[in-house]
């Protein structure tokens, strides 16, 4: 599933891919290259948070974990 994201730093509009119809993590602009903590409930976007490189790196360190523990 692929919905739109619009950027409320530079407007542009990008496609992110769910897995499921909720997600709370990560986002990155390909654009602009902000960093945001996204919310999707039900496959629409719910809120946008400002997110630092250190917190996105960390973030994605736990998605990647989960992706890991699924396999077993
Ligand atoms: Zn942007």
């Amino acid at each position: 599933m692929m919905i739109k994201i619009k950027c409320p730093k530079c407007n542009s509009e990008g496609s992110f891919s769910l897995a499921n119809s909720s997600y709370n993590g990560p986002y990155k602009c390909w654009k602009c290259r902000e960093l945001f903590t996204i919310k999707i409930e039900n496959n629409e976007l719910k809120s946008f948070e400002p997110l630092s490189q250190e917190e996105f790196d960390r973030q994605q360190e736990v998605e990647a974990l989960k992706a890991r523990f699924k396999q077993h």
